[in-house]
């Protein structure tokens, strides 16, 4: 079977390359047939800005929904529920502009974290016993997925898949965090009605994505109606071996689809044309005052835990309080560390993430150590584990502390 990919480089407005990616799937009309609803899911996971490539821009957002209308849709609304928990998807609507585009162009605004959940439970699900996701999924007859693309420290990458997310219920927004996101985010799409996706490739991130890495100039829109193909597609133009990404395999071995290159027609753009390979996700080992840190090389490499604890600390770092950690251990990665000195009096270890849970459990009796459960843990629960045994009180607000994506 042969997946179909537009791949459309835009060379003067966002709409029209939006509408080039359309026509080469067969117009939007394909896909959306007159009186039908029709739920958007763009990425707004916090209050950051589409020039920096961190969320859906308003003008592809604006003709997906001209062009849903010219369709004939009945009604369209978008759907979203952010991870920045402190401030709500409704004020990140605000904040990013979007509740007065839907006023502009008539269309619904809901937050996804406050609408009804189904839990749904699959006999196809590779990992998951169950998964809570928004009911809103099962109550439009069309889904159109409107990811950025951003490199990531746990999935590698971050297109259709991961996007997904925001769907997903508060808990479970959290306890993917507790869990294999690269496992669970397949489970997410096997879970879902059918979608759509349109990929604003205009401008993407890179780097220490996915909220603080560096803007990409790549001026492409990307489309097609399985999300597998769609992000294969959007891995190779940005230089990573789909093969090689856990949830692409992963999500191939669960019946979505195909990544391999004869099983998916590109249309419009060779991938060579636009290919411009991203810097990973992957951090650089830093060194903190007062704190060691232990970490194991992975058979698997993963620098999913290496990425929380960068975050956690520069959050902290940002609030003054790293030279609290006098005497703080981290071990990364691994299980059985031979290297592991003893601690001191009054010294912390911290073992963060799943896999150095066979090392906690093997010394949980003894002081000071302390288990951070998560693949990989969230920047937030890692940083909030931090403050507690320290006594470091939390500061009172810090907005990009919160994003959980
Ligand atoms: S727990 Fe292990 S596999 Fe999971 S993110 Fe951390 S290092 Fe990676």
């Amino acid at each position: 079977m042969s997946y179909q990919v537009s791949v459309v480089k835009k060379t003067d407005s966002a709409d029209r390359a939006v509408r080039q990616a359309m026509e080469l799937l067969g117009g939007m009309s394909a896909f959306v047939k007159p009186g039908q609803s029709v739920l958007l899911k763009p990425n707004f996971t916090g209050p950051l800005s589409s020039d920096d490539g961190a969320v859906t821009s308003a003008p592809v957002l604006e003709s997906i929904i001209a062009q849903v209308r010219e369709a004939g849709a009945s009604k369209v609304d978008i759907v979203e529920g952010s991870g920045a928990f402190h401030l709500g998807t409704k004020k990140i609507y605000d904040i990013l502009g979007v509740t007065e585009l839907a006023q502009r162009c008539g269309v619904g605004l809901y937050d996804a974290n406050e609408l009804e959940f189904r839990r749904v439970k699959s006999p196809d699900f590779c990992f998951l016993e169950y998964v809570d996701v928004c009911e809103a999924a099962w109550q439009y007859d069309v889904i159109i997925n409107i990811p950025v693309i951003k490199t990531h420290p746990l999935t590698e990458i971050t297109v259709a898949y991961k996007n997904m997310n925001g769907l997903l219920s508060p808990v479970d927004k959290r306890r993917f965090h507790d869990l294999n996101m690269r496992k669970a985010v397949v489970d997410l799409t096997t879970a879902l009605p059918s979608y759509l996706t349109i990929v604003d490739g205009i401008t993407a991130m890179e780097g220490l994505g996915p909220l603080e890495g560096t803007p990409v100039d790549l001026g492409l829109i990307v489309a097609g109606g399985n999300p597998l193909a769609v992000d294969a597609t959007v891995a190779r133009i940005i230089g990573f071996q789909p093969e090689k990404i856990d949830y692409i395999r992963y999500a191939a071995e669960a019946g979505h689809g195909s990544w391999h290159e004869e099983d998916i027609q590109v249309l419009g753009t060779p991938i060579q044309e636009v290919y411009r390979p991203f810097k990973t996700a992957e951090p650089q080992s830093r060194h903190y005052d007062g704190v060691e840190i232990f970490e194991q090389e992975m058979p698997q490499k993963c620098y999913g835990c290496r990425a929380v604890l960068t975050i956690a600390m520069t959050r902290i770092r940002e609030c003054g309080h790293l030279p609290g950690f006098k005497g703080m251990k981290v071990l990364l990665n691994g299980s059985n560390p031979e290297d592991m000195p003893e601690r001191g009096e009054g010294e912390h270890l911290f073992c963060l993430g799943n896999c150095t849970k066979e090392y906690y459990d093997a010394h949980k009796d003894e002081p000071g150590i302390h288990f951070i459960l998560g693949c990989a843990p969230s920047g937030l629960t890692t940083e909030e584990s931090f403050r507690e045994v320290y006594g470091i009180p939390r500061p009172s607000e810090h907005v990009k502390g919160h994003v959980e994506e």
